[in-house]
C-alpha cells in the first residue's frame, strides 16, 4: 500500500536520508530500525509531508500511498494534505504530551479529529469519541472524554494518541518510537495493543525503533537503517537468525 522509493531527504545542506526504498503491503508491519540520527524520523515526515514544517525538504525520490503520489508537492492542495494526515496516514509520536493540546479536554481532542476527517459532530462525536477509547481499552471511556491530558498517565495518554490516530481507520498507521517514554511493562502492554489493532482492522503499520527486542515482538520485516541508508531489509525471524550485514550483527549484538 505504500511505496518509497530513492528518497532522499535534507535539512539545508545537509542530507538526512540519501536514497531510500521500502515497500509495506496491508496488514503488514515494517519495522525501520536504526541509531539516533540514521533518518528514521525525517523518513516518517516526509511520508506525511510534515518534514517541511521541521525545516527539511524531499529532495529526491517518490512516495506512493496505493498508486497516489505524494511527493508532487506543488499539486498537493490543502485539502488533499489534510486527507493525507489523518484519514489515509496516522502517526503517534514518542511523547504524546507534546502531540495533545494541554488545555483541551481528551474528549475535545478527538471530536475534533472526527468533525475534521469525518464530519461529525455533537453527541455522535462524542460517541465515536467514546468507542474509539473503548476499542484502546482505556478504562472508563466515558469518564475519560472530560479529562485533560495531564491527568492521565504516560501509557494511557499514548492510549489516547492510538485512538485520535486510529479513529479515522487509516490505511497506513506510523507509529515513531511509541513506547520509548514508558517503562518495561507499559511498553509491552501499548506494543501488544497495536498488534491486535492491527489485526483487527488490517492496516499497513511502519513501526520506527532503535530498539531491536521491541521489533521481534512487533514487526514481520525489518529495515536496518545507518546514516540515511538502508543496511539490510528481511523478514523477521531470517534477519534474526541470519543477519548478513555487519552493522545488523553489532545493533544485535549490542540489545540485550
Ligand atoms: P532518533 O533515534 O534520535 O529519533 P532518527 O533516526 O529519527 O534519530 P532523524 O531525526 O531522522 O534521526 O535525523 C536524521 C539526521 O537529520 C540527523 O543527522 C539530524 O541531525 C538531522 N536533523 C533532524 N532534524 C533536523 C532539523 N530539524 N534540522 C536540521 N537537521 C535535522
Ligand atoms: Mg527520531
Amino acid at each position: 500500500v505504500l511505496s518509497v522509493r530513492d528518497l532522499r531527504v535534507a535539512f539545508g545542506h545537509n542530507e538526512a536520508v540519501h536514497g531510500l526504498s521500502f515497500d509495506i503491503h496491508r496488514g503488514e508491519t515494517l519495522a525501520l530500525v536504526g541509531e539516533s540520527g540514521s533518518g528514521k524520523s525525517a523518513t516518517a515526515l516526509s511520508i506525511l509531508r510534515l518534514i517541511e514544517r521541521e525545516g527539511g525538504r524531499i529532495v529526491g525520490g517518490s512516495i506512493r500511498l496505493a498508486g497516489d503520489c505524494l511527493t508532487d508537492i506543488t499539486r498537493l492542495c490543502a485539502s488533499e494534505l489534510r486527507a493525507l494526515r489523518g484519514d489515509r496516514v496516522a502517526m503517534v509520536f514518542q511523547e504524546p504530551m507534546t502531540s495533545l493540546n494541554p488545555v483541551m479536554t481528551i474528549g475535545a481532542q478527538i471530536c475534533e479529529t472526527l468533525t475534521l476527517h469525518r464530519g461529525l459532530r455533537g453527541a455522535a462525536a462524542r460517541e465515536a469519541a467514546r468507542a474509539a477509547l473503548e476499542r484502546v481499552k482505556v478504562p472508563d471511556p466515558a469518564q475519560r472524554l472530560d479529562q485533560y491530558p495531564h491527568e492521565l498517565s504516560g501509557g494511557l495518554r499514548q492510549r489516547v494518541m492510538i485512538a485520535m490516530a486510529l479513529s479515522c481507520e487509516p490505511e497506513v498507521l506510523i507509529a515513531d518510537e511509541p513506547t520509548t517514554a514508558l517503562d518495561v511493562t507499559t511498553q509491552a502492554e501499548i506494543l501488544r495493543l497495536i498488534a491486535s489493532l492491527q489485526r483487527e482492522m488490517g492496516m499497513a503499520v511502519l513501526f520506527i525503533t532503535h530498539d531491536l527486542g521491541v521489533v521481534s515482538q512487533i514487526a514481520d520485516r525489518v529495515v536496518v537503517m545507518k546514516d540515511g541508508e538502508k543496511i539490510e531489509e528481511g523478514h523477521t525471524a531470517d534477519l534474526f537468525a541470519n543477519p548478513r550485514a555487519d552493522y545488523t550483527k553489532e545493533l544485535m549484538a549490542a540489545s540485550p
